[in-house]
């Protein structure tokens, strides 16, 4: 399966964005008209990607922002982590804003897009081979539990060291919330500049600038809550190898800003009352998503909080409490669900003539459903008896038919 993958999932980022540029983007218009080999390729496109990725390392290297120390690994230590990627973001824009000053063409991202999909691609398998080679020699506690199968197929996808680190500078936490997801906002805005110069508007269309705000907001609460990263699945648990290479560098930056790419081709008026209704829906999934997961941070990092003093929990035999109270008592991943309702709000602006743009929503909805599955597995494991109290005390769950 994770061979076919790792063949599989660039092949869609190709063909959604191939897709993406046809006039009629119907799923029944199979299969585009492929582009030539050659035209796939520009190594000064390469060499932009290269610093992009370079100039946001640079950025996160910066001795801004405060240290903290992420959980506990099994072994019992704790890293360090640098918490700048606010501060980063706020430099890439200023640094953008004053080259669009100078006149840069920022809509040059949209001309070579698919030169930059395939320039990104090329450089998170550079990273998983390198990512894998350098875990091969990985003491045995700083393997990631889930990447250390023994196939080397299965162990280079999912990734094979849980903590990659040059020095202090910690791959997979820069790799989560920087090139990626600032790049995802960059493309968005050159988008939104794309569509007013070939449609030769005066102003973007209203729908673009929804999903350019919408996403904009996610972009910004993640990097203004960088510190809840630690705390997650993806830190705490995932090695890092080409599923979270490709998925932070390629699939988030290339297939999350589809909606902004399908609108500058295919056009849509949408009404103030639609545009209206459209911003409650994204409000309210992103008050669910913002407040569940930062109840469960707060709870992680200091249970004795006195702000959570009114959120009751159970205790487990590993020390960690299971909150039964507040978000987490309402539904069991409350966090998905306000996500769910947001990826929605992102698609509405593209209207109902195509479902390419709904492509974000539909997938999110397949990996949150795996994503839950694998964590009540873990959860179960981890926390035994305790989860199954959980499990009686909180029965609801946001996919509850679906296995
Ligand atoms: P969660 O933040 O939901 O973390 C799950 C963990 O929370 C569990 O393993 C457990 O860890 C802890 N937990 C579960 N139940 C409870 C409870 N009742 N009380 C206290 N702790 C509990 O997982 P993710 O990392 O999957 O998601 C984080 C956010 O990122 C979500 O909002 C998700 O939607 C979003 N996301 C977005 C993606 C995107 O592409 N846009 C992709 C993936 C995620 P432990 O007990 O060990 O602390």
């Amino acid at each position: 399966g994770t061979f076919i993958l790792i063949f599989f999932l660039p092949a869609t980022v190709f063909y959604l964005l191939l897709m993406c540029k046809q006039d009629d983007p119907s799923l029944l218009n199979f299969p585009p008209p492929l582009p030539a080999l050659e035209s796939l390729w520009e190594t000064r496109v390469f060499g932009v990607f290269l610093l992009w990725f370079f100039f946001q390392a640079l950025l996160y290297l910066l001795p801004v922002g405060k240290v903290v120390e992420g959980l506990p690994l099994s072994s019992g230590r704790k890293l360090q982590y640098r918490i700048n990627g606010f501060y980063a973001f706020v430099l890439t824009a200023a640094v953008i804003g004053t080259l669009l000053y100078f006149q840069f063409e920022l809509h040059y991202l949209y001309d070579h897009f698919m030169q930059f999909a395939v320039s990104a691609a090329a450089f998170s398998m550079v990273l998983s081979i390198y990512l894998y080679i350098r875990s091969l020699k990985a003491p045995e506690e700083e393997l990631a539990p889930g990447g250390n199968s023994g196939y080397f197929v299965y162990d280079f996808f999912t990734g094979h060291e849980l903590n990659p680190r040059i020095g202090s500078f910690d791959l997979k936490y820069f790799c989560e919330l920087r090139p990626g997801l600032i790049g995802w906002v960059v493309i968005n805005l050159a988008m939104l500049l794309a569509e007013m110069k070939i449609h030769n508007q005066s102003m973007p269309s209203l729908a673009m600038i929804l999903v350019n705000s919408f996403q904009l907001l996610y972009v910004v609460d993640a990097l203004w809550n960088e510190e809840a990263v630690l705390t997650t699945m993806d830190i705490t648990h995932d090695g890092f190898g080409f599923m979270l290479a490709f998925g932070d560098l390629v699939w988030v930056p290339f297939v999350y800003s589809l909606q902004a790419f399908y609108l500058v081709s295919h056009p849509i008026a949408i009404s103030w009352p639609a545009a209206a209704a459209i911003t409650v829906l994204n409000c309210i999934g992103y008050y669910i998503f913002r407040s569940a997961n930062s109840q469960k941070n707060s709870f992680r990092r200091n249970p004795a909080d006195p702000k959570l003093a009114s959120l009751k929990f159970i205790p487990t035999a590993t020390g960690k409490g299971l909150l039964v109270t507040g978000w987490w008592g309402f539904v069991r991943h409350p966090n998905y669900l306000g996500d769910i309702i947001m990826a929605l709000a992102w698609s509405l602006p593209c209207g109902f003539n195509h479902i390419l743009p709904y492509f974000y929503v539909i997938y999110f909805i397949c990996l949150l459903v795996h994503r839950e599955a694998r964590d009540e597995h873990h959860c179960k494991q981890k926390y035994g008896l305790a989860w199954e109290r959980y499990c009686q005390r909180v029965p609801y769950r946001i996919f509850p038919y679906i296995y």
